[in-house]
């Protein structure tokens, strides 16, 4: 349930109203925006009296949430959330590029794709550390030794670091890590989802290859119910019946999810097409439709990558990106 707020409320007024409603037992969210104050309440809003509540003077209108994703939807929170991933700000106006190897391979392959892929641009580096393949006797990654990789990286470049998390038991060696990741295959490991909110850092959800966006948010969902606010969203495409493309991108994720939710939404070109040639035109698709970043893989010699060197960018390819994406924010 929601509580709009009357735009000429004082904070004493309101302060005093979610010291009562907490009396009733409910947990309250309070978003202060540009014209209203919104009161998300939690918890079990049947017993309270709507029209005593609507009566106040201070109050301009109660609305159930129908939604089941109650902290993530747009009515708790109207302006968009905008997450601060030390000093790199994502969401309401803010776009962020996330560049970097599938995979961490060795130390010169990832610093020298981050010098690289920060001079064209990018403000966080993202690689893989522990991989989700799905054969096991793929490489499966340099696990703890590649986060410790990752972190010399971030000393040379102030890059902040995004990396994916397959297993709550490896948490502590995430403690100096700036985004986790959770990846599509693990967007419905609920006990996961409950342990990075308990963990607080900011969280990467990536959309599972066939969920819809409303088990998105309700991924999502478990993680703000953890008290950590801080999520971002991220379409990497989805399984279709389409076999020319790894996945489907699906486009007109972001614009409804930008309805539905005030999280910011970013999208991976990579992982959506497997194609590096698609990877410039979705991302400029993705920027023009609103996205709120983007997540790209870029290889220095693709051809030998460990993993996923057919959808990745050389650092050239990024970079003439870069400039194309740059161009096309200027319209917002
Ligand atoms: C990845 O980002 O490295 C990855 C494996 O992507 P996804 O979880 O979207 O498949
Ligand atoms: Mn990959």
């Amino acid at each position: 349930m929601i509580t709009v707020l009357k735009p000429n409320t004082t904070e004493q007024q309101r302060d005093h109203l979610i010291s009562w409603f907490k009396t009733q037992g409910i947990e309250v969210h309070l978003s202060v925006g540009s014209e209203y104050t919104v009161l998300g309440l939690v918890g079990d809003t049947n017993h309270l009296d709507v029209s005593l509540v609507e009566s106040l003077s201070i109050v301009d209108s109660v609305k159930r949430v129908s939604e089941p994703y109650k902290q993530c939807s747009r009515k708790f929170h109207p302006d968009d959330s905008v997450i601060d991933i030390d000093g790199v700000k994502i969401g309401g106006g803010n776009f962020a590029i996330i560049a970097g190897p599938c995979s961490v391979e060795s130390e010169e392959q990832l610093t020298t794709i981050a010098e690289r892929v920060k001079e064209s641009g990018a403000n966080m580096l993202r690689g893989g550390a522990f991989k989700p393949r799905t054969s096991p006797y793929a490489f499966q990654g340099l696990r703890g030794d590649g986060i410790e990789l990752l972190l010399k990286a971030k000393e040379k470049t102030g890059l902040p670091i995004v990396t994916e998390l397959m297993d709550a038991s490896h948490l502590p060696l995430f403690k100096d890590v700036d985004v986790i990741q959770v990846g599509a295959r693990n967007m419905q490991n609920f006990e996961l989802l409950k342990e990075v909110g308990k963990f607080g850092k900011p969280v990467l959800l990536k959309r599972g290859l066939a969920n819809t966006l409303n088990e998105l948010l309700m991924s999502a969902e478990y993680i703000l119910a953890q008290g950590n606010p801080n999520v971002i969203l991220c379409e990497r495409g989805i399984r279709t019946f389409e076999t020319a493309t790894r996945n489907t991108l699906d486009i007109s994720a972001v614009p409804m999810l930008h309805e539905m939710t005030h999280l910011p939404v970013i999208v991976d070109p990579s992982h959506a097409s497997g194609i590096a040639k698609l990877v410039p035109p979705m991302s400029m698709a993705a920027a023009a439709c609103g996205a709120d970043g983007l997540m790209i893989e870029v290889h220095n010699d693709p051809i030998n990558a460990l993993c996923d060197g057919a959808q990745s960018l050389t650092p050239e390819q990024f970079d003439d990106l870069s400039k194309k994406i740059a161009t096309i924010r200027t319209v917002f």
